[in-house]
């Protein structure tokens, strides 16, 4: 089973509670005005990984970074749901303490009820909804007052999610990943 991937982060503080890897698919066909990640929206671009070398990257960077879980973001994780569904059950056996998290410009409502209550049972959070850039939210995780932070386990409360931030990695080559909440995020050096 294969997922396009725009990119990975092995560790980021910015992407839900403690340090987490974070996924960022490739592909969202929702344009909401004012995205702040055009580059992940055409599903033809991007790196085709098999699950198995995503989980491969995942241990190693949960070894290495100390990382409690991993957050899927996009792009739309929901648009390529059979596949990011075998990742999060094959990574939830695999590394039961870990927790996991996604971000969907779907609302629940839009999701097939039967493919959501299977992504939710194994999540233990997901922020839903499209982003509208005139409706700000400084709440949270939520970049507009729209969406929602949602918890289905016991894991976490909405006191571990800190204020937004945006975070700047540079990487000995030079490449500079931008990541957070960059317009009302206050700095945080990666
Ligand atoms: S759902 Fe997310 S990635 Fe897709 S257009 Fe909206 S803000 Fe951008």
């Amino acid at each position: 089973m294969f997922l396009r991937v725009h990119a990975l982060m092995e560790s980021s503080a910015v992407n839900g509670p403690g340090a987490r890897a974070v996924i960022w698919v490739q592909g969202c066909s929702l344009g909401c005005p004012g995205c702040w990640n055009p580059g992940t929206h055409d599903p033809l671009r991007g790196s085709r990984l098999d699950v198995s070398e995503i989980l491969e990257w995942f241990a190693k960077a949960s070894r290495e970074n100390k990382v409690e879980g991993l957050t899927i973001s996009g792009g739309d994780p929901m648009e390529q749901a059979p596949a990011v569904l075998v990742l999060l059950r094959r990574l939830k056996a695999a590394h039961p303490g870990m927790t996991t998290g996604l971000f969907s410009g779907y609302t629940e409502r839009e999701l097939p009820e039967a493919l959501w209550r299977a992504m939710q049972r194994q999540l233990d959070f997901a922020v839903l909804g499209r982003f509208n850039v005139g409706r700000r939210s400084d709440h949270p995780m939520v970049s507009s007052t729209n969406q929602v932070l949602r918890l289905y386990t016991a894991r976490y409360s909405m006191a571990d999610f800190a204020a937004q931030s945006v975070e700047v990695h540079i990487d000995d080559t030079g490449l500079t990943q931008i990541t957070g909440f960059p317009v009302l995020g206050s700095p945080v050096l990666g």
